[in-house]
């Protein structure tokens, strides 16, 4: 995404920026070239992952570091089933990196193209009661701090800061490496139905509840909606792989496919976007298999949209989504993106979405073309009415002032960040608004 001198920006094509240097560093000590030489410029330094926040949380009109150099294996603990990866590994690569020694990742989101440090910096999450976002698989971690010394979080050193590093949003350093805790691999047994709305709604609690991972996409203008239910067996279950023709029509050609022609008719013809909504929910999703976790928690996304995601208090989901429901019928909107509706389990991590309290998450979607504005502001006031934190790689308008009122424990992050980066080296526009500068 990044030539030096030339504009980069994110994959949702709502930041870009012209950074004055681009740098490339291949190790610790050259990340620690980086820091020292921005300082002595005056310059401010980001490490950027692979730019798909929504958020304008990775951009670095001063020195952008792009860690893509800085990535694979370190080592692994075979005993605790933990591994140690640089910070710029993106997460495709890690399941080739785990498989020879048996491990997985617990959970993943919707799609692998992220870096590791990107994606637990800013909160990426699956779905699943039980599970936590990426960011709760992090036991250790080392960053190169504003100072450029290296910082070891682990057991031994510094134990108390993982909270804070584990989901730090880039304010605290550049992480260089992150050991991650795996478990044996697994794989999981996907069904995904369309299902009638109401009764979907009616049944959440249960339904999200009773299995692994649930989750469920609701078209607007339509009464259906397109459940997954994922069930994790064991790495010796038989697989029930989808054939790749099969694969390549449900993901491809129906549901990025059908994608497109909404997107296009939500521009040229919205009249016709809940016609084709309905369309996609026949369509789309009636389907069985089982395959390797990772292959069936994430998909390719090959339209591009913005997004906005809120996380509420659990037992808030179902009224949140009511009143989501409601917006959109009063509005008059015609909105050719689905919503998508997931769960996770409390954490301690500070910055968490799910810090302290089991969460549901409302995502909504807009076409790369679409202004979502208007949507997306009066969705943020549904979801502040219902305790909403927002995802912080995601689009979203809340300042410092809001978000301390939002986590328990925001005041000891700035306390961290004042430490370790006393003069902001680190900020953006974006920290400086959220992190109140
Ligand atoms: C199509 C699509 C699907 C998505 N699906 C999901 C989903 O299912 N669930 C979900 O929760 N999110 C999802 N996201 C959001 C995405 O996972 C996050 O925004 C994630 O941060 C992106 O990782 P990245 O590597 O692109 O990081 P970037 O966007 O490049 O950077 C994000 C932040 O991480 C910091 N950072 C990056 N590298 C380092 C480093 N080495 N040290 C310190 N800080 C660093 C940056 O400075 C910045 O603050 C999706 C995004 C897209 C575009």
């Amino acid at each position: 995404m990044t030539r030096p001198g030339g504009v980069w920006h994110n994959w949702g094509r709502s930041a870009q920026v012209r950074p004055q240097r681009v740098e490339f560093p291949a190790t610790v000590a050259a990340v620690r070239r980086c820091v020292q030489a921005a300082a002595a410029r005056g310059l401010r330094v980001k490490a950027v992952g692979a730019g798909h926040s929504f958020s304008e949380i990775a951009a670095a009109p001063g020195v952008l570091v792009d860690l893509s150099d800085l990535r694979g294996l370190v080592s692994v603990d075979r005993e605790r089933g933990r591994v140690r990866l640089r910070a710029g590994t993106r997460l495709h690569s890690i399941p080739r990196l785990l498989a020879p020694y048996g491990l997985a990742m617990p959970n993943l989101g919707d799609i692998d193209r992220q870096t590791i440090a990107g994606a637990v910096s800013t909160g990426t999450h699956g779905t699943g009661d039980r599970f936590g976002g990426i960011a709760t698989q992090v036991v250790a971690a080392t960053l190169v701090t504003a100072d450029g010394e290296v910082l070891t979080v682990d057991d031994d050193e510094n134990p108390e800061l993982l909270p804070a590093v584990a989901l730090g949003l880039g304010a605290l350093g550049i992480l260089v490496d992150i050991t991650l805790q795996c478990v044996p691999a697994f794989v999981l047994r996907a069904v995904e139905r369309p299902e009638p709305l109401d009764a979907v709604v009616e049944a959440l609690p249960r339904r999200h509840a009773n299995v692994d991972h649930f989750e469920f996409y609701w078209f607007p203008h339509t009464e259906m909606a397109l459940t997954k239910t994922n069930t994790r067996l064991p790495e010796s279950a038989p697989r029930q792989r989808l054939s790749a023709p099969a694969r390549w029509v449900d993901d491809t050609l129906l549901a990025n496919g059908l994608y497109r022609v909404t997107c296009a008719a939500g521009l040229a013809a919205p009249p016709l976007v809940p016609g084709i909504n309905r369309l996609a929910t026949r369509l789309t999703g009636d389907r069985e298999y089982t395959d390797e976790s990772h292959a069936v928690f994430t998909q390719r996304r090959t339209v591009r949209f913005r997004e906005m995601e809120y996380a509420v208090p659990l037992d808030r989901l179902s009224a949140a989504f009511g009143d989501l429901r409601a917006l959109i019928a009063d509005r008059g909107w015609r909105l050719s993106f689905p919503i998508e509706v997931r769960t996770a389990a409390a954490d301690g991590l500070w910055l968490s979405t799910a810090s302290g309290r089991d969460s549901g998450y409302i995502a909504v979607h807009r076409y790369w073309r679409e202004d979502p504005a208007e949507y997306f502001d009066a969705v943020e006031q549904v979801m502040l009415r219902h305790e909403g934190r927002p995802h912080w790689g995601k689009m979203h308008g809340l300042d410092a002032a809001q978000l301390r009122q939002r986590y328990p424990r925001f005041a000891e992050f700035i306390a961290l960040r004042d430490r370790l980066d006393p003069t902001r080296m680190f900020h953006n526009a974006y920290l400086d608004r959220v992190m109140g500068g």
